[in-house]
Formats: structure tokens, C-alpha cells, sequence
């Protein structure tokens, strides 16, 4: 009877295990899909949705099926759906509640929790494994360092983005943060030859978690300017390392391949965000691009107004229109009256196009983003690279609200704290409308010589109300 049992219950864990394993199959084919998706801008709602999908499957299937080697499943189920539950409601919440420009320090918060959910369970991970399993040992370790360091960095780029926390740009810096790398890494070895769990290990392992923190801090501390997209794609990579240690820790193959999935593509933004910008990860790590601490004198030149009704003849007998978007154009919200501009210039027969510059905004593909939601064609996106040698043959460049991305200082200025980022070359165009409140600076925080070239005329006013007003004129003519 005790075997028939036994028999029964066997089949019934080995069952368990194969439905897990396809459900995770199943969730990775949600994963690929969703990411495949996510390639263009007015498919990337729906891969959003494939890859959440996935997500839900796995945790679901994990939460209900996963069990250890004795067959004991998961306990605690009313806490563990409890505190999901509690979450997912205060993440839709504040999902709903935040605005489109806060967007960026929203992903910048959620990439803080889940280094901090990697960094949790793989310090809890090492208290429960056996001293003598050195390479799960050191798996735990590493997911503590890079959970923890892409927690504090994160939370520090969110305050970056929101203002709230500033530059220290001191060359002293480098040296700290490489002595507080060299101590986690002693830590590391340290913690691998302890034999047996005592009391002084778990403070070691405090004494670890602190620093790896610390590192985050003020590794993320001096980085500012031009080089906060790199460095927020770097901080998305590390998240996805940590979690994909996380798995490694307790064998979950779907840990281990979201965790992969979002390293890679973390790593691959890294570089693309690097070669775009002409950097080398190395000099953003340890270099001083942009920042507040380089703000430049007055250009001291004249700045010369433009009102609606003339920039509209303008515009409106041009052949060619160009427009430059930037971080003011989400501020304003303008993304659908710019459409409107563009379809009604280009019913004149006037070609309107969009110049996209890799950082414009405030997080990576901003104005893809921005532009897809305004139902914007996506062939009239005209990256950098391909758009600047039209520049000299463009009537009009209208500068929406952009200012860094079209500073002439980063070619012209070899002293400018952006000296060497490729620029949008606005000020190679025959007529050039700046399109800004007043003359508020951008994000790095210095002069922008555009602004008083002879070709220049400013707009002054909120985005989309000068928008509206260009508009109203260009019909009325
Ligand atoms: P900038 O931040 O350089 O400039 C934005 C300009 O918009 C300001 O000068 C401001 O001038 C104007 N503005 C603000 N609100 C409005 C409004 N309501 N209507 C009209 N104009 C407005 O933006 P860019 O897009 O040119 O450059 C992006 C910068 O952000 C780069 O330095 C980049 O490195 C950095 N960054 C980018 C990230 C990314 O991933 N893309 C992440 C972090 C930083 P005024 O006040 O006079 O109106």
C-alpha cells in the first residue's frame, strides 16, 4: 500500500516538473516574441504585453508547481499572493499617475527594485547554502555586489533625473571607487575560504552588502551630462545580471533566462548608446562629459525673436522642414500638434522631417517613443547620422524644445564640457527656429551658441502653445 503511495505520489511530482518546464518554454517563446515586438515603436505596446504574458505564466506556474527535492512545494502561498497583489496595485497606480516626462525616473526606480529584489535573495542565498559549494557560494556573492550596485546607482539616476541630486566631480573620486571595488573583490575572496556560518560571517556579510552599496552610490555620483543615457542602459544590464544570478542560485531556468535576456539587451544599449555618443564605456565610467559643474560664460551675442505669423511664411514656402525634437517637446506635451504642423505643411508641399538625436530627452528612444504615440509615419524618423549631410540643403530647422542635442560647442568649443558629442548640425541650415520658453538651459547645463547665430530666430513660449499659434497662422495663410 506504502509503495503504491510512494509510486503515486512520485508520478504526480514528475508531472509537476514537466508541466513547469514547458510552462517555462512556453513563457520564453512570450519573451521572444515580446521582444521581437518592442523593435518598432507601434509594435512595442503589444510586445510590452507578450513579455508581461510570459512573465505572469512563470511566476504563476513556479509559485504553484515549483517544489524541492523532497516534493514540498511552496509554502507561505497567502503572503506571497498578498504581497503580489498589494504591488501590482501600487504600481498601476503610480503607472497611471506619472506623467510622460517623469517616465525616465520611473524605469530608472523599477530597475532600483529589481537589483535590490537580487541583491535580498541572493544575500539571503548564501546563508542557506552550504560553505562547502564555493562556486554557488560565489554566484550569491556576485548577485549581492551587482544587485546592490544597481539599486544605489539607480536610485541615484533617479534622483539625477529628477533634479534632486547633483554632480560631484572631484579627480579624487576615480581612486575611491576603485579602492571600494578592490574591497568588495576582497570581500568576495574572503567570504569563499569561510568554512563554517558564524556570527562574525554574517556581519561580514552586512559589512559587504554596505559597501557594494556605497559603490553604487558613488560610482554613479560623478557621471552626469551627456553620459546619463549610457550609464542608465549600463545600471538596466547590471539589473538583469543580478537577477540572472538569482537564478543560478536556486536553479530556476527562467530567472536565469529573463535575467540573460535583460542583461543582453541592457549591454547591447550600452554600446549603441556609447558608439552614438562616441564614447568609450571606460571614459564614461571614469571620465567628466557634460555635467553642471562646466557651465560657460554668456555668449554675450544678440538674440534675435521671431513672431508665429512670420515664422509660419516661412515655413509655409519652404521646400524642405526639418524638425528637431527635444526634452521640452515631452514637457509640453506637443507631440500631436507637431503632427498636425507636419501634415498641414506638407499638404503645401512642403517635405517635413524629424531629426532624431540618440539621447534627446531624457531616456533612450525618447522621441521615438514620444513621436509613435502621436501616430508620427516612422519613416519620416530620420536618425543623426543619416539626416546631418541634408542639413545645408534645409530651408527651415525648427528646434522643439531640444538645446544640448544641437549645441554647435560640442564641435566648435574644444574647452565645452560636451566638446566631442555628435550633434544634430542644426546650425549648418539655411533659416533656423528655436522653439523654447526662454533662454533656460538644457541638460548639461551650459550656453548654447545657436542661439545667437545670424541664421537664428527664437520662438519664445511654452512648445505646444506656440505650436497651436504656428498652426492657426500657416492655415490662415
Ligand atoms: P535639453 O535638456 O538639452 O533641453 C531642453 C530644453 O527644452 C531646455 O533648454 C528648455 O528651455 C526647453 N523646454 C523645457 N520645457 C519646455 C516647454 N514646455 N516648452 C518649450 N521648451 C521647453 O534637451 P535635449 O533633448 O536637447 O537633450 C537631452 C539632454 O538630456 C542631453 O544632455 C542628454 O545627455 C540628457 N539625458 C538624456 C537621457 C536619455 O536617455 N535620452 C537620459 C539622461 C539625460 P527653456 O527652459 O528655456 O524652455
Amino acid at each position: 500500500m506504502n509503495e503504491i503511495f510512494h509510486l503515486q505520489q512520485n508520478i504526480e511530482f514528475t508531472t509537476a516538473k514537466t508541466i513547469l518546464e514547458y510552462s517555462y518554454l512556453l513563457s520564453a517563446v512570450f519573451f521572444v516574441v515580446g521582444l521581437k515586438l518592442q523593435n518598432k515603436p507601434d509594435t512595442a505596446r503589444r510586445g510590452n504585453l507578450w513579455a508581461a504574458a510570459g512573465m505572469f505564466l512563470a511566476s504563476l506556474m513556479t509559485i504553484l508547481l515549483q517544489t524541492d527535492d523532497q516534493g514540498h512545494g511552496i509554502r507561505n502561498l497567502g503572503y506571497i499572493f498578498l504581497s503580489i497583489g498589494a504591488a501590482s496595485v501600487i504600481g498601476a497606480l503610480i503607472a497611471r499617475k506619472v506623467k510622460m516626462t517623469a517616465m525616465p525616473q520611473l524605469v530608472s526606480f523599477f530597475n532600483a527594485t529589481g537589483g535590490l529584489a537580487s541583491a535580498l535573495i541572493s544575500f539571503m542565498g548564501f546563508f542557506e547554502t552550504s560553505l562547502s559549494q564555493k562556486g554557488t557560494i560565489l554566484v550569491s556573492l556576485l548577485g549581492v555586489l551587482v544587485g546592490a550596485v544597481a539599486f544605489s546607482g539607480s536610485m541615484i539616476a533617479y534622483g539625477k533625473l529628477e533634479g534632486k541630486v547633483g554632480d560631484i566631480r572631484s579627480g579624487i573620486m576615480r581612486y575611491v571607487n576603485m579602492l571600494l571595488l578592490l574591497i568588495s573583490v576582497a570581500f568576495i575572496v574572503f567570504l569563499m575560504m569561510v568554512t563554517t556560518h558564524s556570527v562574525t560571517v554574517t556581519w561580514l556579510m552586512f559589512g559587504f552588502l554596505f559597501i557594494a552599496l556605497l559603490y553604487g552610490v558613488l560610482f554613479v555620483m560623478p557621471i552626469g551630462g551627456a553620459d546619463m543615457p549610457v550609464v542608465i542602459s549600463l545600471l538596466n544590464a547590471f539589473t538583469g545580471i543580478a537577477a540572472a544570478f538569482t537564478g543560478f542560485l536556486y536553479a530556476n531556468y527562467m530567472m536565469i533566462l529573463g535575467g540573460i535576456l535583460v542583461g543582453a539587451a541592457g549591454t547591447i544599449l550600452t554600446i549603441v548608446m556609447c558608439n552614438a555618443m562616441n564614447r568609450s564605456l571606460l571614459n564614461v565610467i571614469v571620465g567628466a562629459f557634460g555635467g553642471s559643474s562646466g557651465v560657460q560664460g554668456s555668449e554675450g551675442g544678440v538674440i534675435k525673436e521671431i513672431q508665429p505669423s512670420d515664422a509660419a511664411v516661412l515655413m509655409a514656402y519652404s521646400s524642405k522642414v526639418t524638425v528637431v525634437p527635444g526634452y521640452g517637446l515631452a514637457v509640453s506635451q506637443a507631440q500631436h500638434t507637431v503632427h498636425e504642423l507636419e501634415k498641414l505643411l506638407e499638404s503645401k508641399g512642403v517635405t517635413v522631417k524629424y531629426a532624431i538625436h540618440p539621447v534627446a530627452g531624457r531616456m533612450p528612444g525618447h522621441m521615438n517613443v514620444l513621436l509613435a504615440e502621436a501616430d508620427v509615419d516612422y519613416s519620416k524618423l530620420v536618425e543623426m547620422d543619416d539626416i546631418n549631410p541634408e542639413m545645408e540643403q534645409t530651408d527651415v530647422v525648427v528646434v522643439i524644445g531640444a538645446n544640448d542635442v544641437v549645441n554647435p560647442a560640442a564641435v566648435n568649443v574644444p574647452g565645452s564640457p560636451i566638446y566631442g558629442m555628435p550633434i544634430i548640425r542644426a546650425d549648418q541650415s539655411k533659416n533656423i527656429i528655436v522653439m523654447k520658453r526662454g533662454m533656460g538651459k538644457g541638460y548639461a547645463g551650459i550656453e548654447n551658441p545657436l542661439f545667437f547665430l545670424d541664421q537664428t530666430r527664437m520662438l519664445f513660449g511654452n512648445a505646444k502653445d506656440s505650436l497651436q499659434k504656428l498652426i492657426e497662422e500657416v492655415k490662415s495663410l
